[in-house]
């Protein structure tokens, strides 16, 4: 059990909260990025000591039987458990977590800091490994909220040519992409100077899956990386044709998770937050509902 610290708002809350994702359960805490300090354990939780700052994601347990957790891709386990959906999150000022499913996190990173790299962090960091198999050095993304402003930063630092796709006519998104080292920022009904090598599309928007390949050249790969998306409007197959290849990324794995936090301990990563009390926790809710934020939100107990 940890004392929380702080803990991220993600798109995903509001699938929920929406509804665009059925509830399992009446009553749910929502909230999957938490960073918390252990302050009580188990009688056989010995990974984690009392008054150890620790990071609870979205996996909050897989089942370890199932052909999926069998091929080392337990994101897609057939009896997940996922934090703030399945189990209470981290709306909260105090969450119960597995030890086996959580993270030691870096000191360089402070709680409020800290916090959307559980998820927009980490997902983003598997779907940009999955767009990755194509080397891309020319990379799209669309949608530049929490995740992309956390990705940009890491593909940056790998010498790739990050293009940011914002909402049409998002100029202050735009300045923020570019702030953090895209070498372009447009709005996503607008084609990037050169086709790109890869596509994420981290905005829960169809209409974004036929704009990305007909941004992107032949051999291409485009992930879409969020849990829910509207529906997907009909397009040419000559958008597809070239062997671009078009994926989703669904949840994290934990080897996912510490590839990512060794690589955001070994360099210097600028996350934005905007913190709210616990008690605005709707405040908080409704200004990433409406695209008010830049980077990510935050709550604070
Ligand atoms: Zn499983
Ligand atoms: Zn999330």
């Amino acid at each position: 059990m940890v004392r929380v610290l702080a803990c991220g708002v993600c798109r995903t809350d509001l699938h929920i909260l929406d509804g665009e994702l059925p509830l399992r359960r009446a009553g749910l805490v929502p909230g999957h990025e938490i960073v918390g300090r252990v302050v009580a354990r188990g009688p056989q939780a010995q990974r984690f000591a009392i008054g150890e700052r620790i990071g609870i994601p979205w996996l909050g347990q897989a089942c370890g039987n199932c052909p999926f957790c069998a091929m080392t891709r337990e994101n897609l386990c057939d009896q997940p458990l996922f934090t703030g959906y399945d189990r209470d999150g981290g709306f909260a000022e105090y969450a119960a977590a597995d030890e086996r499913f959580c993270f030691a996190l870096p000191d360089r990173y402070d709680d409020a800091h800290a916090a959307p790299l559980l998820c927009a962090g980490l997902i983003g960091f598997r779907a940009w490994r999955l767009a990755g198999e194509a080397q891309p050095r020319r990379l799209g993304l669309y949608g530049f909220g929490a995740a992309a402003h956390i990705i940009c930063q890491i593909a940056v630092a790998q010498g790739q040519a990050v293009h940011a796709f914002t909402r049409a006519g998002d100029t202050a998104g735009q300045v923020f992409a570019r702030s953090l080292g895209a070498i372009w920022a447009g709005g996503s009904d607008e084609k990037p100077p050169e086709p790109l090598d890869a596509a994420l599309i981290f905005a829960p928007v169809g209409a974004l899956v036929p704009a990305a390949l007909a941004a992107t050249r032949k051999g291409g790969t485009v992930v879409c990386a969020g849990i829910h998306m509207s529906t997907i409007p009909a397009f040419d197959y000559g958008l597809l044709w070239g062997e671009r290849v078009l994926r989703s990324v669904a949840n994290l794995t934990r080897a996912d998770g510490e590839s990512f936090f060794r690589t955001v301990a070994a360099m210097t990563l600028k996350t934005h937050v905007q913190a709210f009390p616990l008690r605005d926790a709707n405040a908080a809710v409704q200004a990433l509902r409406e695209g008010r934020v830049q980077g990510a939100v935050v709550l604070l107990p």
